[in-house]
């Protein structure tokens, strides 16, 4: 049998693509090389009766568009709040609590840092300002950095994206705020890999356009983020998509400069009228294609993509939940608890980005720490818990050893951070697990363990994103397509890049 597209992967973006293409009444194939769905947006149980969201664990970028056009929430699809959405301790004993409201910002950085409190409205009013000029381009196709910058001219926007090129996080944070707390509680960078680079505000802001996601939409989903992909797969076979696990393509068959389908690991050959690839682009061109069917330079620019920034990710059963009180006090109460960061320091920030650039694992990991099971009981045995933390920084191949070797080590030097804040915190440890980045490679095929495939980097977005070779969906090979994360906008779970690319498709079957 023919079909009229065949996906390569079927993560959330591939099933998003094979929504579109299926609701056009396209025929629509998707192969999946593990034996379940969701790529990096999945629940696995990682430890007996434990279930865990094995790579992303917050949905916050999911676009409103693609919930309701894949009608998800008649799918299955039940989102839990999380407000407040964030708890940060301090060495000093003080913390602070980020809400969705701002009121409920505003008075906690007053009882903080009340000589912040002007700082924080002008960093709030310029990050949002900058997400928002990244945002009205989700569901397009990429403009060019020069476009951008034509639709800003004359705006009060103008020096807001300025900034966002040239200018970095430390700079930003350090002028807008004035105590060590505050600071910390704002320093970020992201896939820029240090809070100093220029253009890190870019990566930032990038993860800050869930500024203008609908709070319905935001948080965590009932049965964790394989909630999300178990529910656009429930959609795509609703409209007839074919979706194939356990079959890993071998090659995307290229005759004549044109893709005419796909080769299996078995050998059977598939053939369709168009081919996408949810794969990133550097597994796409570098393994899935054959080389000779590219130009010389387009193989060179691959390789030189940036997938150069990288993340742990820990997992944990735990038989209670960690002893914050001796923050809160009287104010205890663990729905406060769902979501803890770590980073007590600009300095401690800096200090993990560096060691991650020279090659060490982080001796100070800034730690984003979730325990879902508070709201979603469904996820553990009665009474226990599921801890994840997604940690920054790590180098992608260690100057120091294996990351097998380093595994061990680097986990107990995790739960140790965490035992200073909320003692007892190890003995409540029943079984761990931390996938490294080449775990994340191995597992879930993201090359270099790349959770957004390629760094999002202000030179790897917009019409750069994936390459200035090869911008948006379409490729040079005719009737070969990406869909993934390694496209505009980029990664994170938004589902924008399997819908642009899908009415790329639809566009050039003038469907659209
Ligand atoms: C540790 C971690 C933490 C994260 N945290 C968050 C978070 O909290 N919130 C958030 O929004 N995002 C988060 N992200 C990012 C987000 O999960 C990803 O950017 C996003 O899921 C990528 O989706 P995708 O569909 O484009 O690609 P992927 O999810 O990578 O899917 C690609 C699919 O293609 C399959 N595939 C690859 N090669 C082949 C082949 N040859 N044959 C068949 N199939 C193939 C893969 O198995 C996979 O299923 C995180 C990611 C990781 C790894």
């Amino acid at each position: 049998m023919t079909y009229s597209a065949i996906i390569v992967g079927a993560g959330h973006n591939g099933l998003v693509t094979a929504n579109y293409l299926a609701r056009a009444g396209a025929r629509v194939l998707a192969l999946e090389r593990r034996d379940f769905v969701g790529g990096a947006c999945i629940t696995e149980e990682l430890f007996p009766d434990f279930r865990v969201s094995s790579c992303s664990y917050i949905c916050h970028m999911l676009q409103s568009k693609v919930i309701e056009d894949l009608e998800l929430r008649k799918h299955g699809l039940h989102i839990h709040p999380v407000d407040p959405y964030r708890f940060q301790p301090f060495p000093s004993g003080e913390y602070m609590l980020r809400w969705h409201d701002e009121a409920n910002n505003a008075e906690e950085i007053a009882r903080l840092a009340p000589e912040d409190l002007d700082g924080y409205h002008r960093y709030q009013d310029f990050m949002a300002r900058a997400a928002g000029i990244l945002h009205r381009y989700f569901l397009e196709d990429p403009p060019t950095l020069a476009q951008v910058t034509e639709d800003v001219r004359g705006t009060s926007n103008e020096a807001v994206w300025e900034r966002m090129l040239t200018g970095n996080m430390r700079d930003l944070v350090e002028e807008h705020f004035q105590s060590a707390e505050a600071r910390a509680v704002f320093i970020d960078a992201q896939d820029a890999g240090d809070p100093r680079a220029p253009g890190s505000i870019m990566s930032v802001a990038y993860t800050d356009t869930d500024l203008f996601t609908e709070p319905r939409d935001m948080g965590i989903p009932s049965g964790g983020m394989g909630g999300i992909t178990q529910a656009m797969a429930r959609a795509a076979e609703s409209l007839g998509v074919e979706i194939r696990t356990n079959s890993p393509v071998d090659r995307i068959v290229v005759r004549d400069g044109r893709a005419v389908g796909v080769r299996l690991a078995d050998g059977e050959i598939v053939e369709a009228d168009v081919v996408l690839s949810n794969a990133d682009p550097k597994r796409t061109f570098l393994s899935l294609v054959d080389e000779k069917q590219l130009a010389p330079d387009l193989a060179r620019g691959v390789r030189r993509l940036k997938t150069d920034v990288s993340y742990l990710k820990f997992h944990a059963a735990l038989d209670e939940l960690p002893d914050f009180s001796g923050y809160l006090g009287a104010r205890y109460d663990e729905n406060l608890l769902v979501q803890v960061r770590i980073c007590p320091s600009v300095e401690y920030f800096q200090q993990s980005a560096d060691e991650a650039r020279a090659g060490l694992p982080s001796s100070s990991p800034v730690m984003h720490i979730q325990i879902p099971s508070v709201l979603d009981k469904s996820l553990t045995p009665e009474g226990k818990h599921v801890m994840s933390i997604w940690a920054l920084y790590a180098p992608v191949k260690p100057r120091v050893g294996a990351w097998d070797d380093l595994r061990e080590q680097t986990g107990e030097r995790m739960i140790d951070t965490i035992e200073e804040y909320a003692p007892g915190f190890r003995k409540s440890v029943r079984d761990w697990e931390l996938f490294t980045p080449q775990d994340l490679e191995e597992r879930v095929g993201l090359t270099d363990g790349n959770i957004r495939h390629l760094d999002i980097t202000s030179a790897q977005m917009f019409a750069n994103r994936p390459s200035m070779l090869m911008s948006g969906y379409r490729t040079p090979v005719d009737g070969l397509y990406l869909c993934g994360a390694g496209t505009h906008p980029g990664g994170e779970v938004t589902g924008a890049p399997g819908h642009n690319a899908a009415h790329a498709v639809l566009r050039d079957w003038e469907l659209a």
